[in-house]
């Protein structure tokens, strides 16, 4: 499907058969009424203020729909009930609901969520000793189509609007592993390119960052990205300071254009310059995230690109094992093949990290629970992750 078209899909999904049942004949009927649970603060005091009510009730209504979680206008008890009353005629709120839950043993919970239209979006939540971390989509499917990745085998299905970004996380701040546990960590590591969704995910920063809702510091919000330098640069210009993670996978220009063929800008020193730009001007190091794939990146020659790539950089480099669920073929290095390229790294890369398994015994990296239902439903053999190889995308040393 063309994604300048406009048109969203109206699959809806059957969580008994694991599959998207057929487009009803004439799609599915939505309501036309604004999304408050999607607007930021400032956009919300002009809607309040466009129907005639006070500029405070703002602030009340997202406290009530990002701070206590509220499912419904009837639950806003400290507004009037005739209020209550016209406010669910004219707006709405969207919330999510599960369809699947997978507890892995390391405590890392995978949630598939059906979207209001039927489609399922994969969000996770990762526990650690001193931070709990969400990790959301922001596209069902991807259109960027890196080599190894399951999301990209998909293609774009659609984006992700800001309330159901922002959706997902409220989802998972509902669980009772966040009761008294507050969400201190959000990653943009899921389904999805969030740069090739920025007019709706550049909002959700915000209101993931309101003070009067999730109240999670700019530092502590990652968005991972291919690379799309246009994006990069309107990051550079939004108030916060969020933390930039790129998915390097290849620093010589041919690997990198095996791999990661969708990254509109193939020029590495244009990517450097971006991104050197970007960490000087939040003054924060950005993060790569470097994939290894036995034969494809992990020889002596790729260590030294990616040390001369990352030297320009202030940085730091996540080395992450290739979880091999849906990469056609491709396989991480044996222990002695990773051991070896992280110690080519070491004397000469600022600081290089090989990232934690996450999850390992529930699938894959992040997107590929959601992502490999949609895959079956589409016909495709169902993967799933096995065993010890399995890894979870997000990125424990982002944060
Ligand atoms: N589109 C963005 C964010 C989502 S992908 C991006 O690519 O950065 C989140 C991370 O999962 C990316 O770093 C991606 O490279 C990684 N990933 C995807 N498939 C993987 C696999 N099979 N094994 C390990 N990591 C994978
Ligand atoms: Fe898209 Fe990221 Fe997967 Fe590449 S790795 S196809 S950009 S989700």
């Amino acid at each position: 499907m063309s994604r300048k078209s406009g048109l969203v899909p109206r699959a809806q999904y059957d969580p008994e058969e694991k599959t998207l049942l057929p487009e009803p004949e004439h799609g599915v009927k939505e309501r036309p009424l604004p999304d408050l649970s999607g607007m930021t603060l400032a956009a919300l005091s002009d809607w309040v203020t466009s129907i005639g009510l006070p500029p405070f009730r703002a602030g009340q209504l997202f406290r009530w729909i990002h701070g206590r979680l509220v499912k419904g206008f009837d639950e806003m008890t400290d507004i009037s009930k005739s209020l209550r009353g016209r406010l669910s005629e004219e707006a709405r709120i969207t919330r999510l609901q599960s369809l699947e839950t997978h507890r892995s043993e390391d405590g890392t919970l995978r949630a598939v969520l059906a979207l209001p239209d039927g489609l399922p979006v994969e969000t996770v939540l990762i526990p650690e000793p001193r931070r709990l971390t969400a990790c959301l989509s922001t596209q069902v499917g991807c259109r960027m189509g890196c080599a190894f990745c399951q999301t990209g085998r998909l293609g774009l299905l659609r984006d992700l609007s800001t309330s159901e970004i922002v959706a997902q996380l409220d989802w998972l701040r509902g669980l009772p592993d966040c009761a008294g546990n507050r969400v201190s960590n959000v990653v943009l590591m899921g389904m999805g390119e969030p740069l090739d969704n920025r007019g709706q995910v550049f909002p959700a920063l915000e209101i993931i960052t309101g003070d009067l809702g999730a109240s999670i510091a700019s530092r502590r919000v990652t968005v991972s990205t291919i690379g799309l330098t246009d994006g990069i640069a309107e990051m550079e210009g939004l108030p916060g300071q969020y933390g930039l993670a790129l998915s390097l996978h290849g620093a010589l220009p041919e690997t990198r254009a095996r791999l990661v063929p969708g990254a509109p800008e193939q020029d590495l020193d244009v990517l450097a310059a971006s991104l050197a730009s970007y960490a000087r001007v939040k003054r924060r190091r950005v993060t790569i995230e470097y994939c290894l794939i036995e034969g494809v990146n992990d020889d002596r020659e790729h260590a030294d690109a990616l040390a001369a790539f990352t030297g320009r950089i202030p940085c730091k480099i996540n080395v992450i094992p290739l979880n091999p669920v849906g990469t056609g073929g491709l396989r991480p290095p044996a222990k002695e093949g990773i051991e070896r390229f992280l110690e080519w790294l070491y004397p000469v890369c600022q600081a290089v990290i090989l990232r934690k398994p996450r999850g390992r015994d529930i699938q894959g990296a992040c997107g590929q629970l959601g992502t490999s239902l949609l895959l079956a439903s589409r016909g495709y053999a169902p993967e799933r992750a096995s065993g010890s190889q399995a890894q979870h995308g997000a990125d424990p040393q982002a944060r």
